[in-house]
Parts: C-alpha cells; sequence; structure tokens
C-alpha cells in the first residue's frame, strides 16, 4: 500500500480494497434473503431447498457473500405492511422462523450475532455475523410488550415504518397522517432504546426522522437509504437530517436501489408504473396485459445505475454528515433491479476500489465499511444498560397516549 492512490491501476486499488476488507469487517445494512427463501419459486419457505451452497438466483449465496468479504449482515425480516386482516404475528414470526433456520443450517460460514460483542467474535471465527432487522413497525401491531418479545427472539433494529403509514408514524411513501411520530410513536422509540434495538429510520417520511432524532436517546441507523440532495425520492435521507447525525451520532447506510441513486432510473421507473396503470385500466386479459407490459419495456429498456452513483451517494453523506456517520445498506434480494458494478453481494469490494481511486484513506474507508455502525450499536448497547437501570419496561398503550380507540373498529 505505498503507491498513491490516483496511481493506482483498477487492479491495485482492488487488490488494495481487498486487503482493506480483510482487516476489518464490512457490515451491510440490509439485505433481503428470508423474504426471497419465502417465496421461491417450487419450494417457498424451504431453507433446505434454497440451498445457499450452490449459486442462488438472486444476488446472493455463500461463494458469492465469501467473495464479497462480508463480515457482518443485517438479514432483513421484513413483512409486507398491506396484509394487515392476514395477521402480522404470523408472518412476522415465519421470518423469524426461516432466518434463524438459514443461520443455523450453515453452522461452519453463518452464526446468529445479537449485539457487538457477537459480531467481534463471529468475525475472529472468521464466520459471518448474522443479524436480524425488523422491516416495518406494523409489526408489532401497536403493542411494546410485542417488541419486547420481538427483540427476545433476536431482532436489533426495527424500521419504524414500511410504506405504509401506521396508527402512529408517517411513512416516506404515504400519506402524513400525523406530520412525524404521535406519543406512542416517540414511546416507541424510548422502549426501542430502553432495550438496545437499533431505531431504523429508512421508510419513514422526514418529519418522522426529525421526531425520532429529537425524542432518541441513542444513535439512529438508515438501513437503506441515500441522498435526497443527489436523486430527488421521498425514500431518501434530505441534508437537514444528514446534519442532524453528529450529534445524535448514528449511521445512514448507503442503499444501492437504482431509482434511489440514479435520477435517470427514477424517471424510468415513474413512466414504466404509470404505463403499467394504463394499461391496467385498459386491458382486462392478463395475459395481453403482460405481453403489452413486456413491449413497452423492450421498447423503453431501463437505463442503467452506475456503482459510480452509489459512490456519490456515499461522498454527499460523507459531506454532509461527517465520515463518521456513513456506512452501506445493500438492498441486495430486495430489488429487481441493481447498479452496474454492483450485481451481488460478490461486488462489495470493487465499490471499496472505486472509493481509494477517489483518494479514500484506508482509516475512513475502515469507518465506512463497518467501523461507523459498531460505534453506533455499542453506543445504543451502552445507553440500553443505563436506560435499564433507569427505567422499567414501559406499559404504555396507544389509547392511554394517543387517544386512539375512536379511531378502532368497534367490534
Ligand atoms: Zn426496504
Amino acid at each position: 500500500m505505498t503507491a498513491p492512490a490516483a496511481a493506482q491501476t483498477p487492479d491495485a486499488a482492488l487488490a488494495h480494497a481487498r486487503a482493506l476488507l480483510r482487516a476489518t469487517p464490512l457490515i451491510d445494512g440490509h439485505n433481503d434473503l428470508p423474504w426471497e427463501i419465502r417465496r421461491a419459486e417450487g419450494h417457498p419457505r424451504d431453507v433446505a431447498a434454497y440451498d445457499l451452497r450452490r449459486p442462488s438466483p438472486k444476488h446472493t449465496d455463500l461463494a458469492r457473500l465469501a467473495a464479497g468479504q462480508v463480515g457482518a449482515q443485517f438479514w432483513s425480516i421484513y413483512i409486507d405492511g398491506e396484509m394487515k386482516d392476514s395477521g402480522y404475528a404470523r408472518v412476522q414470526l415465519e421470518q423469524f422462523d426461516i432466518a434463524r433456520r438459514m443461520i443455523a443450517r450453515y453452522p461452519d460460514r453463518l452464526e446468529l450475532a445479537l449485539g457487538t460483542a457477537d459480531i467481534e467474535r463471529s468475525v475472529k471465527r472468521k464466520r459471518l455475523a448474522s443479524l436480524l432487522g425488523m422491516e416495518g413497525g406494523h409489526a408489532i401491531e401497536n403493542s411494546l410488550g410485542v417488541l419486547r418479545a420481538y427483540y427476545a427472539l433476536g431482532a436489533r433494529y426495527m424500521t419504524l415504518t414500511h410504506n405504509v403509514t401506521l396508527d402512529w408514524a408517517d411513512a416516506a411513501l404515504d400519506s402524513a397522517r400525523h406530520q412525524g411520530l404521535t406519543e406512542f410513536g416517540r414511546e416507541v422509540v424510548r422502549e426501542m432504546n430502553r432495550l438496545g434495538m437499533l431505531v431504523d429510520l429508512s421508510h419513514v417520511s422526514p418529519a418522522t426522522m426529525s421526531d425520532a432524532l429529537d425524542v432518541a436517546e441513542a444513535p439512529v441507523i438508515f438501513s437503506h437509504s441515500s441522498a435526497r440532495a443527489l436523486v430527488d425520492h421521498p425514500r431518501n435521507v434530505p441534508d437537514s437530517i444528514l446534519a442532524r447525525l453528529p450529534k445524535n451520532g448514528g449511521v445512514v447506510m448507503v442503499t444501492f436501489v437504482p431509482q434511489f441513486v440514479s435520477a435517470e432510473f427514477k424517471a424510468w421507473e415513474e413512466s414504466a408504473d404509470a404505463e403499467r396503470k394504463a394499461l391496467r385500466a385498459a386491458v382486462t386479459d392478463s395475459a395481453e396485459f403482460q405481453r403489452q407490459l413486456d413491449a413497452w419495456r423492450t421498447a423503453h429498456p431501463a437505463p442503467a445505475a452506475t456503482l459510480a452513483q452509489v459512490v456519490d451517494h456515499i461522498e454527499h453523506v460523507r459531506q454532509v454528515a461527517g465520515i463518521d456517520h456513513v456506512g452501506i445498506g445493500s438492498d441486495f434480494d430486495g430489488v429487481d433491479y441493481v447498479p452496474v458494478g454492483l450485481e451481488d453481494v460478490s461486488k462489495f469490494p470493487d465499490l471499496f476500489a472505486e472509493l481509494i481511486r477517489r483518494g479514500w484513506s484506508d482509516a475512513d474507508c475502515k469507518k465506512l465499511a463497518g467501523q461507523n455502525l459498531l460505534r453506533a450499536f455499542r453506543a445504543a448497547e451502552e445507553t440500553a444498560a443505563r436506560l435499564q437501570r433507569e427505567r422499567q419496561p414501559s406499559t404504555k398503550t396507544i389509547e392511554e397516549l394517543d387517544g386512539t380507540s375512536a379511531a378502532r373498529p368497534s367490534s
């Protein structure tokens, strides 16, 4: 590691990146593999049939995780926010079960991690530290007891909302019913801080981000979001929020989702969406609908998002929030499209090679790779230890705090 960054050939930068990721664990904030296993064609929910020792149909398997030098992964145990009537608890518990069976199936490769000490132990043992992150506060069904039960099952972050606005929090992609968090929503954040479950602000509206930062007693994370100043997508983080991260200590884990990192891709997605809606209204036959949609897609190919654009977002977050508040949250297995150069979990070293070519120091690359997340998580654990000495588990209800009983369907 002697040549100045600019003088390095692409291969030298990649070799440098690989050496760097051997010395410091890469921690990725978001991978949707458990949902892929749930909906696998022909063998849904079958952890054995979705064999990670073989090449998988999507972005993630053991060989590519090793090639990508992934040291720790938050596996998303996402559940759909629009399945209210079928019961969130059943699906959420099944996703815990799928993820935990998946981790247990490869004891030589994966290890369940419940905190920073576990991450460090697994890295030393050359196992992929496997953490569980819940995606969507709808899962707790307005109950702090349910939140605590999910913590006990291993959830170490919860995204406050997915795409649907809740009784207590506004989502980025839905209507603003509360202008942020309700009082019960604030109590959810306080209880997560008391438990030591990271508060994840990806998917929430800017007002919810702001309210959560106001009440948070521990660092927050964004498990998979990019910079709104570069691509004006509601899922991205505005500069006004990025600027508050130094005080909070939190981390924005920049995501690779094409419509969040490329303005051209976002525009294409919007027109594809409009086309789909128009076709659905005009064409009743489902085979004909699909034929026409495919024809539109052939005539209008998706523009490529690129690795360089992802790096632009990383550099923007660094510029506004600071080098101590940026991380990586790929969203592999949760997306249909990926940027050129970041096609699957084997490609993380290529991302670091580009940073090295742009002049990033080893120390800064290591912060981005995982040291920032570890620091924030450790601070959240320390806060939890203190809060558990100071206060009991909250027994507050949404009816008490928000007076919402009138809004609930009477039985
Ligand atoms: Zn998501």
